[in-house]
């Protein structure tokens, strides 16, 4: 499979941050007002300002001493994005996928779909609506830098090295490469999204313990009544064609 994809290795990933102001001052959004709810994450959730955000949990380790997993958050650029079959009927072009990295990329055109419709066909919760407007955001994989051979801002950043940027094989390789390295450290260590994504993260522990959405079967629960409806819709107008093709044939 060809495009881009990033490799999370959220073994390496030390809560700093700096992806997330990376983000914020690559795509030039203004900052969010936090505030103090119980927790290092900050701000409390993604927004229509806010791509990127490191999740932190806290669970208690082997030696029954407190120990933080952080869970690096954003579009997964999915390969068949369940978000970009929910626009189409709506606001076709609303969605689009960039022919060289195979980035989701969200254009004005997506004001037209219901942004509730959009939200809910994502998996992992991604897309934000800005209020009062219709408009729609998440990350763009950086791709003004990407297509210009920069790397996305928030990976230029990160001085852990957890976070990997390139072409989707190569990444691929690197995450199951690395995933055999930690085995002996981290024998519940997974690498998320290996078929279906262009995010995919590496994970010390079962997924559920990073964030409700860090690992997802994009196939169930992407596809909603409308989407299973229309794409059954589909096939049965390719079938029908296909008759009327062999009924001229043979008559
Ligand atoms: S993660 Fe969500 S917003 Fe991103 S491409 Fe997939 S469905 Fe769309
Ligand atoms: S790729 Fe760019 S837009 Fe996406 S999270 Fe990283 S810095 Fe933000
Ligand atoms: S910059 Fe790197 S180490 Fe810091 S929070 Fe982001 S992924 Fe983790």
């Amino acid at each position: 499979m060809s495009g881009k994809a990033f490799f999370i290795d959220t073994t390496l990933c030390t809560g700093c941050r700096g992806c997330q102001i990376a983000c914020k001052q690559w795509n030039q959004l203004p900052a969010t007002k936090t505030e103090n709810w119980g927790s290092y994450q900050n701000p409390k959730d993604l927004s229509f300002y806010t791509y990127k955000l490191i999740r932190f949990q806290e669970h208690m380790g082997p030696d029954n001493k407190p120990v933080w997993y952080f869970f690096p958050d954003q579009c997964r650029h999915c390969v068949e994005p369940p978000c970009l079959e929910a626009a189409e009927d709506d606001a076709p072009g609303g969605i689009i996928i960039d022919s060289q990295t195979g980035a989701v990329l969200y254009t004005d055109k997506l004001k037209k779909a219901k942004a509730a419709d959009i939200t809910e066909a994502c998996p992992f919760n991604i897309p934000r609506a800005q209020k009062g407007t219709g408009y729609m955001s998440k990350c763009t994989m950086c791709v003004d830098r990407v297509n210009n051979g920069l790397l996305p801002a928030c990976v230029k950043t990160c001085p852990t090295g957890a976070m990997s940027f390139g072409d989707r094989d190569k990444m691929v390789d690197m995450a199951k490469k690395r995933l055999g390295e930690v085995k002996s450290k981290y024998p519940s260590a997974e690498v998320t999204g290996l078929d279906d994504l262009r995010v995919f993260h590496l994970l010390a522990d079962k997924p559920k313990k990073y964030y409700e959405y860090a690992s997802v079967d994009i196939v169930p629960k992407g596809m909603d009544r409308k989407m299973a409806l229309r794409k059954i819709g589909n096939s049965l107008k390719d079938l029908s064609k296909e008759w009327q093709i062999i009924h001229k044939l043979v008559s």
